[in-house]
């Protein structure tokens, strides 16, 4: 079957930088055609999540917002404000993200735990879902994560060790399949070893996989390659993850 054949999907791109994608108005189209019914779209900072505030206003049928603050994006002069303008739209949100801890950056470990244990606070007062981001810091990540409290979250694009995925899985939170499950064995180990119930599928575009800008609409990469490591048909796939992220994100 041709990929522009698959016939009815209705997927959910659990992660996108909307804010990042240029042109929008064929990206959006073009996840539309691939069957994207909604997009999860993820801050990072105070632009950023501005930018995505607005993107779901214009898009209101299929752009779901997050806002959040990345550990890429951390600057001290900025870290007030940023948490007062997450705190203040947070209720508007389907979802806190993108957060986390990130041990291959700059950024120093001090300020990181600070802004992610108090962002983490915010998702428990206003009841939200969390996007996590865990590069290189999986132990330590998960461990504030489950120390907090967080009843629901989403392990994005876990490539790590499957001692901490045991958690993760124990824990009944999520890990999310990006399109480098084609051809990373980290990640495709993390996903083989997950339930199908616990995973959700998106994109992180517009981030590149061996060369090729991501778009929404790359999802059905990302669906192909859940639906051949699962052996599963990529319509049950599609329908499983679906209704993974309906809940997970309450859309
Ligand atoms: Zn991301």
């Amino acid at each position: 079957m041709k990929e522009d054949q698959l016939p009815g999907l209705s997927l959910i791109d659990a992660h996108v930088h909307l804010n990042a994608i240029e042109p929008i108005q064929s990206a959006i189209s073009n996840a539309r055609s691939a069957g994207v019914k909604r997009i999860v779209a993820v801050g990072m900072d105070l632009p950023s999540n501005i930018k995505t505030l607005e993107l779901a206003k214009q898009f209101p049928d299929i752009v779901c917002p997050a806002v959040g603050y990345h550990p890429w994006s951390i600057i001290e002069d900025e870290v007030e404000a940023t948490l007062l303008f997450i705190d203040q739209h947070l209720g508007d949100c389907v979802a806190l993200g993108e957060v986390g801890l990130d041990y291959k950056v700059k950024i120093k470990k001090p300020i990181q735990y600070k802004v992610f244990s108090k962002v983490l606070e915010l998702a428990q007062q206003h009841q939200k879902p969390v996007i996590v981001h865990s590069r290189y810091s999986y132990e330590r990540t998960h461990a504030m994560v489950s120390a907090a409290g967080i009843p629901n979250a989403v392990f994005h694009w876990y490539s790590g060790p499957p001692g901490v995925l045991d958690k993760i899985i124990a824990d009944g939170y999520f890990i999310s399949a990006t399109p480098a499950l084609a051809y990373s064995k980290q990640h495709q180990a993390a996903i083989k070893k997950t339930p199908l119930s616990q995973i959700l599928i998106e994109t992180d575009a517009p981030v590149e996989y061996q060369g090729k800008v991501s778009e929404p609409a790359s999802l059905v990469d990302t669906l192909k390659a859940l639906g051949s490591l699962k052996n599963r048909s990529v319509a049950e796939i599609a329908l499983i993850t679906t209704e993974n992220s309906e809940k997970f994100y309450k859309i």
